[in-house]
């Protein structure tokens, strides 16, 4: 047996006792249901995960009754695309309907039609490697476009010419570059040439849908494959701009690096430190993050007469593009707001130089970086590319002693807390005041006071408060 036979023969031992009830239960219907796509690929790779996908001729209302009295729970929220979900013991089960999609070229959603034959299902899928099925219960092999072929050859190829593919559907040029990542697969040249040649036809998809194929790039293992192939295709122009903007032209005198390059530097160790983060990796926010620190370096950039170039505030412009791409892109309020404060942030650091810092501007750093502390640990120590072995260590050193020292306040002050010494009731009552304007000056004033001195005895802040008071008057 080859290697790719043996391994899937294995991954099916795994999953015997679900496909063979699954397919005992459908045939007893008298309905074909075979595993479909991403599991039998997966299966082959040796990667598979807990969630298996099926077509089926049955339509969804047979489907669901099949599946009542076997499954531990049962979701139908994918009805009108033809997918019955549902939980078997550790099993994430999809069963969808065949298909055969008509595809109004304009429309940004394919119109779902329902199909009578598995080769109609598979021939109607994104690439050979994701049109393999397993007929059950016999479990015989269906494998209409060579899949097994182009998957021992890691290469991504679509079951009909590239160019029909993509114009039914553009999303499947996303698709190729998320693969790419995701499997360590490269695209075919005919499948690139497609993609190059069709990257506008992009925009017709919406937003949310090219955003998740965004978000699965980026949390795949090599995402630096499929970036690059967005922005050779021309896809990223589209989707994601500021990224091919990054690669700028050198000066004339080569005193900067390729903020392109760089970027993709800093994405890959900033994935390695992943495991640094509370909940490891992979996570979207740290990755994204470290992707668009420096994208406001093109619109900042100056030249200065001595011949040197600077980027200022490069930072804070660089979180207001961030901002607006990931509206545009539909991301959740908290994901855009916590990647663009890490992008405003990525700078701070360097203000520390040798260990200056005050317990002050230490406290303001914590409070600032809030719940993304950890995050802004990790972009901050990937941000350092420099080729000088000796200037990377003094770096690290400067940041190892900056994390003991805000270790070390922590555990003196609850860092992580930070609030003023008195809270409005309190401010009200020494004011002998009612809420509004005044008592939120108080506060900020409060704060600032406790950001610069740690915390205060209630007497002192207490005393401070009235003195701030009547200096007021
Ligand atoms: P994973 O679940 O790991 O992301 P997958 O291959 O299962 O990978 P899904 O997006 O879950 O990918 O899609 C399931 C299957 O449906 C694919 O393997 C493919 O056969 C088919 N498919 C999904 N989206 C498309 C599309 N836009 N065009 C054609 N076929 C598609
Ligand atoms: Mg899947």
């Amino acid at each position: 047996m080859s290697e790719v036979q043996e391994r899937a023969a294995a991954a099916l031992q795994r999953i015997a006792p679900v496909i063979d009830e699954l397919g005992a239960r459908f045939a007893a219907a008298g309905e074909q249901i075979a595993l479909v796509g991403g599991p039998v690929r997966d299966a082959m790779l040796g990667r598979l995960q807990n969630d298996l996908d099926f077509t089926t001729s049955a339509r969804p209302e047979v489907t669901e009754r099949l599946l009542k009295g076997w499954a531990d729970a049962i979701w139908d929220i994918g009805r009108d695309f033809g997918t019955i979900g549902c939980r078997k013991g550790d099993w994430q089960v999809e069963i969808t309907t065949y298909r055969s999609e008509k595809y109004d070229p304009s429309s940004r959603k394919p119109e779902v039609a329902y199909g009578d034959s598995l080769a109609g299902d598979l021939g109607r899928r994104d690439f050979t490697v994701n049109a393999m099925a397993i007929n059950l219960p016999d479990r015989t092999f269906e494998d209409p476009y060579g899949g097994i072929v182009d998957l021992a050859h890691r290469v991504l190829r679509t079951p009909g010419r590239p160019e029909d593919s993509f114009s039914d559907d553009p999303l499947r040029m996303m698709r190729a570059a998320r693969f790419a990542s995701q499997l360590g697969f490269t695209v075919a040249p005919e499948v690139q040439d497609a993609m190059t040649a069709m990257a506008e036809r992009i925009t017709i998809i919406s937003a949310e849908r090219v955003r998740d194929e965004l978000v699965k790039l980026v949390c795949s293992p090599r995402p630096r494959a499929g970036l690059g192939l967005l922005v050779s295709t021309g896809l990223a122009a589209h989707v994601l701009p500021e990224l091919p903007a990054l690669a700028l032209e050198r000066d004339e005198h080569h005193r900067h690096k390729d903020v392109y390059e760089h970027t993709l530097t800093v994405l890959e160790q900033s994935i390695d430190l992943e495991e640094r983060l509370p909940g490891g990796g992979p996570d979207f926010v740290s990755r994204f993050a470290a992707l668009m620190h420096d994208v406001g370096k093109p619109r900042t950039r100056r030249f200065l007469d001595d011949g040197t170039v600077t980027f200022h505030h490069h930072d804070v412009v660089g979180a207001k593009i961030t901002r607006k791409r990931m509206q545009a892109l539909r991301f959740s309020a908290d994901d855009t707001t916590a990647v663009s404060k890490l992008v405003e942030l990525h700078l701070r650091f360097h203000g520390y130089g040798d260990g200056q810092w005050t317990d002050s501007a230490v406290r303001r750093y914590v409070r600032d970086a809030g719940d993304l502390l950890p995050r802004l640990h990790v972009l901050t120590r990937a941000d350092c590319t420099t080729r000088n072995q000796r200037k990377a260590d003094r770096l690290r050193r400067t940041y190892d002693e900056l994390e003991e020292r805000i270790a070390r306040l922590s555990e003196r002050e609850e860092l992580d807390a930070i609030r003023p010494d008195l809270d409005g009731n309190q401010i009200m009552e020494i004011l002998g005041i009612g809420p509004g304007r005044e008592v939120g000056a108080a506060y900020a004033h409060l704060l600032e006071l406790r950001l610069d001195n740690g915390p205060m005895s209630f007497e002192d802040a207490k005393a401070a408060l009235l003195a701030w008071s009547s200096d007021r008057a």
